[in-house]
């Protein structure tokens, strides 16, 4: 089965992981500070912290932003549960910003009319999430414009978008929000394993984030509000978690950055080949809005019901069966259990519930080989009954 999504591990990772193994620190030690400052100057970030994965991350983030119980959260439907549930972990409550059906994202449109109606209400969001579906950067500057006029917070899901641009930033630049979170999963874009990392430009963010990746326990003798007992001297100063990112994962990192630009540049050729053999085959293939340059993490199709005389779960079952681990992004999350039981019903969010019906990921990572490619595009043409 060719998968929807692989990691892409050289020899250099492997060496880079090794080297650590045999040195002082396993975890949080010099490769998290090197792996921090390495993505932070990529983006053009002030400061960058590691966490042990993007949920933790995300976590920490609205955290920072004292997102706390009975604060409101929104969010786009279409994104993995984790974006929501990181709200939930602390007691807010979530609601959601239907999609935009071109761009698959987070509606600007909805979002501004939502707000609208929010306000009237008085029950404005404290925090909104822009998710960058498939790697494809939201128009942050007008979510950001609707920040301001409204006072929410922004922080950007980038779980999908490491090495994609912003008109000419890099996501992750902050520019435009007040954190930004990557994941690094082996399916993601670059790998630590498990991994993730927070970017903000603002140190007090910074600060608040850095006590929460280790118990909200501090070393750093500037920071410490009692006179010290002696030179073993910690405090805690908040209540915090262990997120830490272990530096045989940073040392991953750094590894897989020095090959995110050609992963991002092989992920685009494929994506054109997709693009190119798909153009005449009556499915929905991924629009590249003008203001963005694509991570391209998913490459995901839409499906027409009866498209070469099948559902899309035929379509996706036939696809499987020729060897093509297909897969399907996302289930809307309002329309999970958990999430039901808040109200949230079938209906509520039509464009992410039709987009859903419709959805199919094929698979696209830099390590697919050309005969597989060549296998995927004319699997596709046989099923859509389009050769
Ligand atoms: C993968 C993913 C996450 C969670 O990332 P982890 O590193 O697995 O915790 C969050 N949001 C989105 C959109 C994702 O795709």
């Amino acid at each position: 089965m060719i998968g929807y999504g692989r990691q892409s591990i050289s020899q250099a990772d492997r060496d880079a992981v090794l080297t650590v193994l045999d040195s002082d620190y396993l975890t949080q030690g010099p490769k998290n500070v090197e792996f921090e400052e390495l993505v932070s100057a990529y983006c053009g970030a002030k400061q960058a912290i590691s966490a042990c994965n993007a949920t933790a991350a995300l976590h920490m983030a609205y955290a920072a932003l004292n997102v706390e119980v009975g604060d409101l959260v929104w969010t786009s439907p279409i994104t993995f549960v984790a974006t929501a549930n990181a709200a939930r972990f602390l007691g807010a409550d979530i609601d959601f910003v239907d999609i935009d059906p071109l761009t698959w994202n987070l509606s600007v449109e909805r979002l501004e009319e939502k707000l609208r109606v929010a306000r009237k209400k008085g029950r404005l969001p404290k925090l909104v999430v822009p998710v960058h579906f498939t790697g494809q950067s939201c128009d942050m500057e007008r979510i950001s414009q609707l920040a301001k006029e409204y006072g929410f917070s922004v922080v950007e899901d980038a779980a999908h978008a490491i090495g994609g641009r912003y008109h000419d930033m890099p996501v992750g630049s902050c520019r435009y929000s007040d954190i930004t979170v990557f994941s690094f999963h082996p399916v993601k874009v670059i790998t630590t394993g498990e991994g993730g990392m927070a970017l903000t430009n603002n140190p007090v963010l910074a600060e608040r984030m850095r006590l929460f990746v280790t118990h909200g326990v501090t070393r750093d003798s500037t920071l410490m509000q009692l006179p010290a007992d002696g030179p073993w001297s910690y405090e805690m100063l908040s209540l915090g978690w262990n997120y830490r990112l272990t530096d045989m994962q940073a040392a991953l990192g750094i590894s897989q950055m020095t090959r995110l630009d050609d992963f991002v540049t092989r992920r685009h050729e494929i994506a054109g080949r997709y693009d190119q053999a798909f153009a005449d085959m009556g499915l929905g293939t991924p629009y590249r809005a003008e203001w963005q340059y694509s991570a391209f993490h998913l490459y995901c199709i839409r499906w027409p019901e009866g498209l070469g005389g099948l559902s899309r779960l035929q379509a996706f079952e036939a696809l499987r069966a020729r060897g093509i681990g297909v897969n399907v992004h996302y289930i809307p999350v309002h329309l999970q259990p958990y999430y039901r039981q808040f109200g949230f019903a079938p209906g509520d969010f039509p464009q992410a519930e039709s987009y859903y019906k419709e959805a199919i990921t094929l698979p696209l990572h830099p390590s697919l080989t050309e005969a597989e490619i060549t296998h995927i595009i004319q699997s596709i043409g046989e099923v859509a009954q389009a050769v």
